[in-house]
């Protein structure tokens, strides 16, 4: 059933289409079941054809970026994932860039650096799309997706093109209003400002240096597992409680980094979410804070 509706859709698209995927090569934490459909679409016309797809056949449909802020359960995930990898047009013009959803924001960082163009140089070492991280309003160093993002053009599960202005998107703390809409982010308008090259690419080499000396960038990961609370550090909490170094199957707290999971080889979802778990509870039981997941946990 699953072959036959991939070489139905195949027929209909450029991008290419796979059966039985595994989700594990499309995550940073190298976990994930299949996903019975996966795409790669080449364009937007792609996308459109393979939503119409999905609504005739009843399909459910999941997007996903660079797979690096994702928990995907073992099981995998049922229906169609569209990658947005291939949606890598990018336009500069003036101090503006239109970027398509699926280029990769540390590489978008440094176009635009190499270009005298500042604003970016915060996500220079944050692995994931530009889509994901307007969905996500990822941020680091004082800098964060919401300071630059002027206009995002999304489609809707009709094949229907919107756009948002910034003030529509309601940005917060790794949130947008995107995260709770089915809308598929396909392009993003940004607004920087000129400064010296040599000064922004010196910027972002010095993120950089900070992040490998302090992140366990060695083993899979997803970055951050919990957002801080409201005036602290989920990171500093996981470490007081002793978390550092726990282990459940082949997931463990970071000794580098209390709040990174890093995959030692072979961690499943389950392993994830039962450490997860404990870390939870042990610092509701020693602060009275619960943390709050900043991965997202997919399929099942
Ligand atoms: C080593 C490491 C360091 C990190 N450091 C940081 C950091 O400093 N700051 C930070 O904020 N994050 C950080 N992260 C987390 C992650 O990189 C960001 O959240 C990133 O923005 C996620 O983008 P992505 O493309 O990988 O999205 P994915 O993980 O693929 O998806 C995240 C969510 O966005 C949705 N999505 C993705 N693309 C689209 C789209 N085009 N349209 C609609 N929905 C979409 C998915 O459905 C999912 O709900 C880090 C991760 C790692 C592994």
């Amino acid at each position: 059933m699953v072959v036959h509706l991939r070489d139905q859709l195949q027929t209909l698209i450029k991008g290419k289409i796979s059966a039985y995927e595994p989700m594990s090569r499309h995550t940073t934490w190298r976990i994930g079941g299949p996903a019975d459909l996966f795409l790669q679409p080449e364009d937007w016309k792609d996308i459109e054809k393979a939503l119409n797809f999905a609504n005739d056949q009843e399909i459910p449909v999941t997007i996903i970026g660079g797979g690096s802020n994702l928990l995907i359960d073992d099981k995998g995930i049922r229906g169609l994932v569209i990658k947005t990898t291939g949606l890598n047009k990018l336009e500069f013009f003036n101090d503006k860039v239109k970027v398509g959803a699926g280029m990769g924001l540390p590489l978008l960082a440094i176009k635009s650096g190499q270009n005298g163009l500042t604003g970016l140089e915060f996500a220079a070492s944050i692995p994931g799309t530009v889509g994901g991280a307007v969905l996500m309003n990822a941020g680091a160093h004082g800098g964060a997706m919401e300071q630059i993002v002027e206009q995002v053009t999304v489609m809707d599960r009709l094949g229907k093109i919107h756009t948002f202005k910034k003030e529509e998107l309601d940005f917060k703390y790794r949130s947008s209003k995107l995260k709770g809409l089915p809308y598929i982010v396909l392009e993003v308008l940004i607004k920087l400002s000129w400064g010296e090259r040599e000064d922004i690419l010196k910027k972002i080499s010095s993120h950089k240096m900070f992040r490998n000396e302090r992140q366990p960038l060695k083993y899979p990961n997803a970055g951050s597992v919990f957002k801080n609370p409201p005036g602290d550090s989920a990171g500093r909490l996981i470490e007081q409680v002793g978390a550092k170094g726990w282990q459940v199957g082949k997931a463990q707290v970071s000794e580098q980094h209390a709040n990174f999971i890093v995959n030692l080889g072979g961690a499943t979802s389950k392993d994830i979410l039962n450490l997860m778990d404990l870390i939870q509870k042990a610092v509701k039981k020693e602060y009275g804070v619960t943390l709050e997941p900043e991965i997202i946990f997919l399929g099942g």
